[in-house]
């Protein structure tokens, strides 16, 4: 997850991220159509498709799309979006869904309120944010879809509120207040830490002449050249960038731009959680062109993004997808297996097996639109499903990285009213365990005397492994231990006595993701050389083109609901495309070639590639 300044200017149509995974996707193509070394024929014509036509048929004909369902796993929003846009073409189809309800990592938890109506008594356990940025329009399309601006729910998200705090090695600093020191944190050799000084002083002047200082001015030292690179010729600087895509960031700062281990420590503290530093380079610098653009001579220095979140908590997105579905949902239907129903024809029909649900052994379906994280993908008996090799190595190694969230229900709203100062919205960091604290952005217009509900810690990687440990379900001795090590950090935060918080605590509620049986994980997270190796893989179908792997890993922009929503539409196309149907594609293929999936020539042979497995 990323912070975000408004790009100054982006002159694709697409955001940056698509571009380098349309290249990708083309490489990897153009690989199965150069003839091997031992002579054997290319499995991919060399000729260039057009997009709109059939691709070459080389498989026979199987059930009309109309007459057997589409099989959809997972009621996240891939799943739900899945159904909206079978809907609009009047496929049928069925979901299927493991746990007991929509909305996946999608999930607005709500505190019992029995004394008092309910307000604000709610959290955000997963998504809870989006960037007003060209990349998420998708997203806001759908809120708009939903009629969520219509009833006033789309509403402003506080990234940043004078008052926040941050607290590094014992020193706190407070947003607009007492942040304009040097060396805040005490963190150079001169006050004690181990960070040369120079390095607290070191600068960098961006070329519209903006100056930063310190991490900033690290970090920019770092990314720039690559991001110049690319924005300048997109090739070279590819190709640039992937001399080093083995490096993860840490190795990068270390090994090529000499920063000193107590440097690379210091900048990761300041800028992300534990150990983040250990995750592909390259990722890094792609989600800084897509969200910190570089700046030109003549952009102004950039302007903080806007944020927006949904009154009520995202789930209110998700309850409105089911209402508009026509198809149900079978809850409670995990899938143990997915196959081809004959792995020896050209064209199979494919078949699921349900724990406890033999039902669906006699079933048949069209096409699998699989959303389940590829983690629990990798649950799932495939053997007869048809994944190349690349695929089941995707599956077995693809990073998911850590997250936990504990919201504290309080007996009032203290941050707003009486702490000092006092916060609407925004967060306070620290490298205490909490890591993060969430002050609602929503709460403030609730009567005064309302509870109110805290996200007292939120963290990831390895900060969220280690509290992650302790969340054992309530009232467990390890429960009570990370409640207190979260009173202690408020405290240290903003000033009252740790039991003074418990005193103040109604109730509570903390989230481990990677815990959670239905997505194993938060989220994609790739490794060095991930991303550029597994990308155009995880984006063919398998089962000769009937198997699909959507969702937020399979997708550009993952971590994002809108990945989420683009990888959807790339299955459907894929379906379109396989199925032959040049009425539904061109029906679709408006959305689709505004979309950030890959589009026209370069899905057919996707497609193909699945169709074919190669
Ligand atoms: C802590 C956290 C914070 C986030 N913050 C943001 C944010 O602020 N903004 C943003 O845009 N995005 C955010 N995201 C990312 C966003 O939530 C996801 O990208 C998106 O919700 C993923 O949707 P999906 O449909 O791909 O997967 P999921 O939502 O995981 O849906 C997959 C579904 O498959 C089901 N399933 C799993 N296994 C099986 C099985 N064997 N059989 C049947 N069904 C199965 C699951 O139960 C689930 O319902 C966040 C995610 C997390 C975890």
């Amino acid at each position: 997850m990323c912070r975000a300044t408004t790009p100054a200017t982006n002159p694709y149509n697409l955001s940056f991220r698509s571009l380098v995974a349309r290249y990708l996707v083309n490489k990897a193509i153009v690989a199965c159509q150069t003839r091997p070394p031992s002579g054997a024929p290319p499995a991919l014509p060399e000729e260039k498709l057009d997009g709109r036509n059939p691709v070459p048929r080389k498989y026979s004909a199987g059930p009309a799309l109309e007459d057997l369902p589409v099989c959809i796993i997972g009621a996240g929003v891939a799943g739900l979006y899945t159904a909206m846009v079978l809907d609009d073409f009047d496929i049928p189809y069925e979901i299927i869904e493991a746990s007991d309800r929509h909305g996946g990592r999608v999930h607005t938890y709500h505190f019992e309120t029995p004394e008092k109506p309910k307000f604000h008594n709610y959290y955000d356990v997963g998504a809870m944010r989006f960037p007003k940025i060209k990349i998420m329009d998708s997203v806001f399309e759908l809120f708009k879809e939903l009629d969520l601006y219509d009833d006033e729910k789309v509403i402003e998200y506080i990234m940043d509120a004078p008052g926040n705090i941050k607290l590094f090695n014992g020193q706190k600093v407070i947003s607009g207040v007492s942040d304009d020191e040097t060396d805040p944190f005490h963190v150079s050799v001169s006050n004690g830490g181990t960070v040369p000084d120079e390095y607290l002083e070191f600068t960098y002047v961006k070329d519209n002449g903006e100056i930063l200082v310190g991490v900033a001015a690290l970090l920019a030292e770092a990314y720039d050249p690559f991001k110049k690179k690319l924005v300048e010729n997109f090739e070279e600087g590819w190709e640039y960038l992937m001399q080093f895509d083995s490096h993860s960031t840490r190795t990068y700062l270390g090994q090529v731009k000499s920063y000193p281990f107590s440097v690379i420590d210091w900048m990761e503290t300041m800028d992300t959680s534990t150990l983040t530093y250990d995750l592909a380079f390259s990722e890094t610098i792609i989600d800084s062109i897509d969200f910190d653009y570089p700046a030109g001579p003549n952009d102004p220095p950039g302007t903080i993004t806007k944020w927006a979140c949904v009154d009520g908590g995202t789930s209110v997105v998700t309850d409105r997808m089911v209402e508009k579905i026509s198809g149900k949902i079978s809850y409670n239907c995990r899938v143990t297996a997915i196959a081809m129903d004959d792995p020896t024809s050209d064209n199979p029909m494919m078949k699921i097996s349900v724990q406890d649900h033999e039902e669906y052994e006699d079933k048949k379906y069209s096409h699998v639109i699989a959303t389940a994280p590829l983690s629990c993908m990798r649950t799932m008996d495939l053997d007869q499903a048809g994944l190349d090799y690349a695929q089941n190595q995707a599956l077995r190694t693809l990073g998911y990285g850590p997250s936990i969230k504990v919201a504290i229900k309080f007996k009032t709203r203290w941050w707003e009213q009486t702490s000092s100062p006092v916060m609407v919205g925004g967060v306070s960091s620290t490298d205490r365990p909490s890591r993060i604290v969430v002050y609602p952005s929503y709460s403030r217009k609730d009567p005064e005397d309302a509870n109110g509900v805290l996200m007292a810690s939120y963290c990831w990687t390895q900060d969220a492994l280690r509290l992650g440990s302790l969340i054992n379900g309530k009232g467990t001795d390890s429960e009570k231990a990370l409640l207190d090590i979260i009173y202690r950090d408020l405290a240290k935060l903003h000033g009252e006595d740790p039991q003074w918080y418990k005193d103040q605590t109604v109730d509570y509620h903390a989230y481990d993701w990677y815990h959670n049986q239905y997505s194993m994980g938060a989220y994609a997270s790739f490794g060095p050389g991930q991303f550029s190796n597994m990308y155009p893989e995880l984006t063919k179908p398998a089962a000769k083109g009937n198997l699909h792997f959507i969702g937020e890993a399979t997708s550009t922009h993952h971590a994002w609901i809108v990945g989420a929503l683009e990888s959807v539409d790339r299955g459907i196309s894929e379906i379109f495309i396989k199925e032959q149907r040049a009425d539904l594609i061109e029906r679709h293929e408006k959305k689709w070639e505004q979309g950030e999936a890959e589009h026209g020539d370069t899905a057919k042979l996707q497609c193909l590639r699945g169709i074919l497995g190669v």
